[in-house]
C-alpha cells in the first residue's frame, strides 16, 4: 500500500514510529512526540519539517587514509566486540572494525545493548569524527548503520540532514521516518501552476522535497531551497494580492468632491511652505480620495518630515466633501500632541469650532472661535473638531460621542478610545492611523470598520526597507515623504562611554539651556510595565535634579503617570517651563518640541536602532543645531550594541538605519511580525531573498489578476487557507 500526504505518521513504518527514546527507552513513542510538541501528525507536515543543517558524509574513506580531526565515513566489518566495566563502574563496549586497510574502534559507554546488537562479521557504515586514543584510531560523535543486504544508507555516506528534534525523539528517528516516507510515497503532485514552474526554471516540488531532506549534491540542495522558498513567498504574495484585490474590487468607497475652497484655504494658511515631497504626497492622496475605489495608502516619512500637515490635508478633503474624518494615534501623549498641533494649524484656517474638554483651561472651550477677519464666513463654522482619548470622560465624552453620531463633529483626533464600542460615526469617510507599527492589523481594521468603506491613510515613521514594505504593506499603496523641511540643522551624535564624556554632555546641556534651549534625558525604562525600570528613571531624575542640575528646572515624565499628568507636563515643557525633561520612552513617537536641542539617552545599548532613531527624532526639529548623546554601558563583548551606536553616529537617515538594523538583527525585530498578520516563513527571508520575493510577487499578482477568486486553482486556494490559518480574518474579511 502506498503512502499519501494525508497518511498518519504510523503508516510510514510502525516500528520506527513506535520507537521510544529516553532513559532505558521508557519515553513516549516517536509518533506521539512528533504530534506534541512538534505538531506533526501527517506525512505532509513531516515533509515540511526541514533539516536545520547537514553533515557532509559523502566520501567513504579507507581507514588507512583517515586523518585526525576529519569527518569521515568508513564501511567496514565487525572484527571483534568486547565488553568490560570501567573503574567508574560504567559498562564500556568496544566494537573493533576492519576494512582491509586498517582497524578502527567504536566505543559505547553505558550502552550494554551494543554488545548484543553488533556481531562479528556484520558490515557497518560509520560516520563520525576521527580521533586517536591510546594509539588507536577511533570515531567520535559517530552514527552507525548496519548494512543488511539491500543496504540503503540513511544516516551515513551521504549529505546527512539534521532535523530539529526535541526531548523524546532523536534527529535519527526523524531522519529515518522521512527517509521511509519518501521511499513509499509516489511522486508528489505539483502544487504550483506548471507554467510558473517552467517559466521560473524551478525544480519540481517532488524533486525539491526529496532533495531538501536527502540532497545528493550541494547544488541540488540549493535548487531545492530555491524552489521551496519560492513556494513560501508565492503563497505569501498570493495572500497579499488576493486581499488587495478584494479590498479594491468589492468595495464602493466614497468619491470625495471637496467644495467651497476649504482645501485651498488650508494650504494658504499653513505657517510654512510645504516641501516638494509634501506637495506630492498631498496631491497623490487627494487624488486617491476623489476615486470611488477605497483608498489604502501608507504614508512613509522619516521623523520630522511633516506627516501631520499631510494628514490634516486629507482630513480637510474629507470634511470639505461633507464627511467625517478620524485620526488615531497610538498613545495619549501623541494623540494629545496631534490634537494640539492640528489645533494650531486649524486656528490659522479660521472658522473652526473646537469641541473641547472642560479641564483644558487654556483653550476656547466649546466656543465658536472666530477666524481671522479675512478668513471668510466666521458665523458658521466650517469645521468642528474634537479630541477623544481615555482621559476624555463623563460629560465631555458624551458630548464628543453625540457629535460623532450626529455628524456634528467633522474631525476627531484620538487614541484607541476611537475604536471602542459605543463610538459610532454618522459618516466616516477617512480613517488616518498614525504610527501603524504600534497598532495591530485588528485595530487598523476596527477603525476602518467604523465607517462604510472609508479611505484609509496609514502613517509610519518606522523606516522599513522598501523590499519589506512591499510585502508587509503589500495591500497598500506607498507614498513616501523623502525630504525634510528646509533649514533643518543636522544632529550631531556622540557616544558617551567615559566619565569625561558624560561631564561634557552635562556641560553641553547646561550651555544649551543657558542659550534658551531645552533638553531631553531618556532613561531606559523600555518596558513601561516594569516597575523597576520606571523606578530607576525616577531615581535618575532625582539625582539629575539635585546633584547635576540643581540650578535648572528638571522634571519627569513616565508611562505610569496618569494621562492628564503626562499631558500637563508635556504641555509645560512645550511652553518652555522646564529646562530638562527626563522621560522614559513614552516620548519615543511624535513628540514635537522644536526648542529642544539636546538629548541624552541613558543605556542606549539597550535600545534597538529603530527606537533610537525615533527618540533622536525628537530633537533637530527647530532651526537650532542639535546634539544627541548616547550613553553606552554595554559589556565589552556586546559588539552588536556597539555596531548600532556606531551606525547612529554615522547617519541620521532612517532608511540607512533600517538596512543596518536588518543586517544586525534580522527582519523580525524591526516591527512586530506577529502583528503583521502574515504567515511564518520557514526557509525564505524577506530581507535576504529579495530577488525571489520580486519574482514570486510578480507571479502571484499575475495569477490574481487573471483569476481573482482562484477558481481555476483550488489547490492554491487551499494552500492560502492553510498558510494564513492564524490570520484568516486578515485575509478574508476586510
Ligand atoms: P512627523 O512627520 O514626524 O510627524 P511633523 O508633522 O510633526 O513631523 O512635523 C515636524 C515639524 O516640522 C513640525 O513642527 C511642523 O510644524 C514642521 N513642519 C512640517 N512641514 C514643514 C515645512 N514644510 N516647512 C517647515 N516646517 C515644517
Ligand atoms: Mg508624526
Amino acid at each position: 500500500m502506498s503512502l499519501s500526504l494525508d497518511s498518519p505518521i504510523e503508516a510510514i513504518d510502525p516500528r520506527v514510529a513506535g520507537r521510544r527514546t529516553g532513559m532505558r527507552n521508557k519515553g513516549r513513542p516517536a509518533a506521539e512526540v512528533l504530534a506534541d510538541p512538534l505538531g506533526i501528525t501527517s506525512v505532509d507536515a513531516l515533509l515540511h519539517h526541514y533539516p536545520r543543517r547537514y553533515i557532509d558524509r559523502t566520501s567513504v574513506a579507507k581507514t588507512r587514509d583517515l586523518k585526525v580531526g576529519q569527518e569521515a565515513t568508513v564501511i567496514a566489518n565487525v572484527k571483534r566486540v568486547s565488553k568490560r566495566q570501567t573503574r567508574q563502574r560504567r559498562t564500556m563496549v568496544t566494537v573493533t572494525l576492519f576494512d582491509g586497510t586498517g582497524y578502527l574502534d567504536l566505543t559505547f559507554f553505558n550502552q550494554p545493548w551494543a554488545a548484543t546488537l553488533y556481531k562479528e562479521g556484520q558490515e557497518l557504515a560509520v560516520s563520525g569524527q576521527v580521533g586517536i586514543y591510546r594509539g588507536k584510531l577511533q570515531l567520535g560523535n559517530y552514527e552507525v548503520e548496519i548494512l543488511s543486504g539491500s543496504s540503503d544508507m540513511v544516516h551515513t555516506a551521504r549529505i546527512t540532514p539534521v532535523h530539529p528534534a526535541t526531548e523524546g525523539i532523536t534527529t535519527r528517528t526523524i531522519r529515518e521516518l522521512i527517509f521511509r516516507a519518501l521511499q513509499k510515497i509516489p511522486a508528489i503532485e505539483e502544487p504550483l501552476p506548471a507554467d510558473i514552474v517552467a517559466a521560473e526554471s524551478l525544480s519540481s516540488f517532488d524533486e525539491a522535497i526529496r532533495a531538501i531532506h536527502f540532497p545528493e549534491t550541494d547544488e541540488g540542495l540549493q535548487r531545492a531551497r530555491e524552489r521551496l522558498k519560492f513556494d513560501e513567498l508565492f503563497a505569501l504574495e498570493l495572500g497579499v494580492a488576493f486581499r488587495k484585490h478584494r479590498v479594491e474590487a468589492d468595495a464602493e468607497g466614497v468619491a470625495h468632491t471637496p467644495s467651497d475652497g476649504l482645501v485651498e484655504r488650508y494650504l494658504a494658511s499653513l505657517p510654512f511652505e510645504p516641501t516638494d515631497a509634501q506637495h506630492r504626497a498631498m496631491d497623490a492622496i487627494g487624488e486617491a480620495m476623489t476615486r470611488q475605489r477605497p483608498m489604502n495608502v501608507l504614508l512613509q516619512g522619516d521623523v520630522g518630515s511633516g506627516k501631520t500637515a499631510v494628514a490634516l490635508h486629507a482630513a480637510i478633503v474629507a470634511v470639505a466633501s461633507g464627511h467625517q474624518a478620524a485620526i488615531m494615534a497610538p498613545t495619549e501623549v501623541l494623540a494629545g500632541q496631534h490634537g494640539r498641533s492640528m489645533e494650531t494649524l486649524l486656528e490659522r484656517l479660521g472658522a473652526v469650532r473646537f469641541l473641547d474638554v472642560d479641564d483644558r483651561p487654556d483653550d476656547g472651550q466649546g466656543s465658536l472661535l472666530d477666524g481671522p477677519a479675512d478668513a471668510g464666513d466666521a458665523a458658521k463654522p466650517t469645521l468642528t473638531y474634537a479630541v477623544l482619548t481615555a482621559s476624555v470622560t463623563g460629560k465631555d465624552r458624551l458630548r464628543v460621542l453625540d457629535g460623532l453620531t450626529s455628524g456634528d463633529v467633522d474631525l476627531v483626533v484620538g487614541t484607541h478610545a476611537l475604536v471602542q464600542e459605543g463610538v459610532a460615526f454618522k459618516d466616516l469617510s477617512l480613517a488616518v492611523i498614525d504610527e501603524q507599527h504600534r497598532f495591530g492589523v485588528h485595530q487598523r481594521m476596527a477603525l476602518k470598520g467604523k465607517g462604510g468603506e472609508p479611505d484609509v491613510l496609514i502613517m509610519t515613521a518606522t523606516p522599513i526597507p522598501r523590499t519589506l514594505a512591499l510585502t508587509y504593506y503589500g495591500d497598500l499603496d506607498v507614498v513616501v515623504l523623502d525630504e525634510l523641511p528646509k533649514g533643518r540643522q543636522p544632529i550631531e551624535t556622540r557616544v558617551v562611554a567615559t566619565a569625561a564624556e558624560r561631564k561634557a554632555a552635562y556641560e553641553l546641556i547646561r550651555a544649551e539651556v543657558a542659550a534658551g534651549r531645552q533638553a531631553f534625558v531618556v532613561c531606559a525604562a523600555i518596558d513601561e510595565a516594569n516597575k523597576a525600570e520606571v523606578k530607576a528613571a525616577e531615581t535618575e531624575a532625582k539625582r539629575l535634579a539635585s546633584d547635576v542640575f540643581p540650578d535648572l528646572d528638571v522634571t519627569l515624565l513616565h508611562g505610569k503617570m496618569r494621562p492628564a499628568d503626562k499631558d500637563r507636563i508635556m504641555e509645560e515643557f512645550r511652553r518652555g517651563e522646564h529646562d530638562v525633561l527626563i522621560a522614559t520612552t513614552v516620548i519615543e513617537v511624535g513628540v514635537d518640541v522644536p526648542n529642544a536641542t539636546v538629548m541624552l539617552v541613558e543605556n542606549a545599548e539597550r535600545f534597538g536602532l529603530a527606537q533610537m532613531h525615533q527618540l533622536r527624532g525628537r530633537i533637530g526639529r527647530g532651526q537650532h543645531r542639535s546634539y544627541c548623546f548616547l550613553s553606552d554601558h554595554s559589556k565589552p563583548d556586546n559588539e552588536v550594541a556597539r555596531a548600532r551606536l556606531a551606525a547612529m553616529v554615522r547617519t541620521t537617515d532612517g532608511f540607512e538605519l533600517a538596512d543596518e538594523d536588518l543586517r544586525l538583527r534580522g527582519e523580525g525585530t524591526l516591527f512586530d511580525v506577529r502583528q503583521s498578520g502574515l504567515p511564518d516563513l520557514k526557509l525564505a527571508r524577506l530581507a535576504e531573498d529579495i530577488d525571489l520575493v520580486k519574482r514570486a510577487r510578480a507571479r502571484a499578482f499575475a495569477v490574481i489578476d487573471e483569476d481573482p477568486e482562484l477558481q481555476a486553482y483550488p489547490g492554491l486556494l487551499r494552500e492560502l487557507q492553510t498558510r494564513f490559518a492564524g490570520s484568516i480574518d486578515w485575509l478574508f474579511h476586510s
